[in-house]
């Protein structure tokens, strides 16, 4: 959006976009954070989409200042604050504050939310920002407000917000389809049986796959190492098999309202397992059911990722690798599991409990991990910029010298080895669940 002069408007001469965007779904404290943005620009020096399309409309201080401008033209708002539980005098002051209106026009909300989805909702901007705003939750939230007013998502990522609602998965495939991996692997000797079913087992574990690693035959393997991994330490565990569903990761992402009937559903199905532990390779299924599900309903199980889960054991004694892997790695923190969920030490913990495995960092991980830009439904709404920033990613794994690229994500798997393909690297793209099965089994 175009640089303006505000104008001061009366609510009578105002200029209102076409649609009402619904701001008393806008929980009372992002209202507040959009207003402690002191524009300082830090975000700027680090968002991975801003180093391929330097815009400043599409950064965080732009896209707060953009939706402030939104927000003043909204009747709607007023209703927001009468439903707070702000005091009288404390809402007095903020609507003063904020109530600086001027018009508005269609194309520029139309713009506006161009941009807000032109985002990997990394949470980059949020490390970075010393006005400590919650940027994730800010964007995702004003997301939802769009859509519900019915401007979003982009075209492009409305196939895998349908696909989810008429699937139960974001890849349009038949939801028998899902254990086909399964038996496919089977029959080829990649398991030597199927997954065990939890109604079955009855076991206290669940692994619960996701649907890229097993809808997605590049990336199946991930699914094909973690069940030959719990087959090896003999785990008492048990999948969903044809009733596993997404998790809904992708809606909620996209600010699509839907997803938390899918987050009620899975709760349900989930807390009548009676399990203690749920288990899972996906770091977008495990920021998602372990971060977000909770704000939807009381979950009565622990939620892990399979690294933390591993590495509980290795500290519990009862996991110890044997054979050596004679590698050079370097490791990407996916978004979701580090920077969302601060799982930061575990897969390091793991790397260095791996003999022979040499772990080289990139410049930027932990905290600062460069986004792929996989998630958030921008490699579906915008596929050649998150190609261009899984090829600065991997350039900048090339130069730690690492013969391999270790993650812990189906997501980031597959965005990450489109710019090995583009860059023809001759980096190789892993999971942590191969190094896993590679320490456990010699000839992996
Ligand atoms: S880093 Fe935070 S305070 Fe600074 S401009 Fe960005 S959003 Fe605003
Ligand atoms: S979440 Fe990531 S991609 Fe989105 S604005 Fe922040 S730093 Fe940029």
């Amino acid at each position: 959006m175009a640089e303006t002069t505000p104008i001061e408007t009366t609510p009578e001469n105002l200029t209102l976009p076409a649609r009402t965007i619904p701001l008393d779904r806008l929980e009372m404290s992002r209202l507040v954070q959009l207003d402690g943005c002191v524009r300082c620009g830090e975000c700027l020096n680090w968002c991975p989409v801003y180093d391929h399309d330097a815009r400043e409309d599409i950064l965080p201080r732009r896209k707060i200042l953009d939706f402030l401008h939104i927000v003043k033209t909204q009747q709607s708002l007023l209703n927001a604050v009468i439903k707070s539980e702000m005091t009288p005098e404390f809402a007095r002051w903020f609507l003063r504050k904020i109530f600086r209106r001027r018009e508005i026009r269609e194309d520029e909300v139309r713009s506006f939310v161009l941009n807000l989805y032109e985002c990997s909702t990394c949470g980059q901007c949020q490390v970075v920002c010393p006005a400590n705003i919650d940027t994730v939750n800010l964007w995702e939230n004003i997301r939802e407000l769009m859509v519900s007013a019915g401007y979003g998502p982009l075209e492009p990522q409305k196939t895998l917000a349908k696909s989810v609602k008429s699937y139960d998965n974001p890849w349009q495939q038949p939801r028998q389809g899902r254990v086909k991996w399964a038996r496919r692997a089977k029959k080829e000797e990649l398991i030597s049986e199927l997954p065990p079913e939890i109604k079955k087992t009855k076991s206290k574990i669940l692994l619960f796959f996701g649907c890229t690693a097993v809808y997605d035959l590049n990336i199946r393997q991930i699914a094909i190492d973690t069940v030959n991994v719990f087959k090896i330490l003999d785990i008492d565990y048990g999948c969903l098999g044809e009733n596993e569903k997404c998790c809904g990761s992708v809606l909620l992402r996209m600010g699509d309202p839907e997803y938390e009937r899918i987050a009620s559903d899975n709760i349900k199905l989930l807390n009548d397992l009676s399990i203690e532990t749920l288990v899972t390779s996906c770091s977008g299924c495990f920021k998602t059911i372990k971060e977000d599900y909770p704000k939807v309903g009381k979950l009565n199980f622990e939620v892990l990722h399979t690294v933390e889960f591993l590495h509980r054991l290795i500290e519990q004694k009862k996991l110890k690798f044997e054979v050596p892997v004679e590698k050079v790695i370097t490791y990407h923190d996916p978004c979701h599991l580090g920077r969302a969920s601060g799982i930061f030490d575990e897969p390091r913990a793991v790397i260095h409990a791996i003999p022979g495995l040499e772990l080289l960092e990139m410049p930027r991980h932990g905290p600062y991990s460069r986004c792929c830009g996989a998630g958030g439904g921008l490699k579906a709404g915008f596929p050649d910029l998150q190609n261009k920033m899984a090829q600065a990613r991997i350039k900048e794994a090339e130069q730690t010298g690492a013969q391999e690229l270790v993650s812990a994500c189906p997501f980031c798997y597959a965005g990450l080895q489109g710019g090995i393909g583009a860059l023809n690297s001759p980096l190789v793209m892993r999971d942590m669940t191969h190094l896993v099965i590679s320490a456990l089994k010699k000839g992996e």
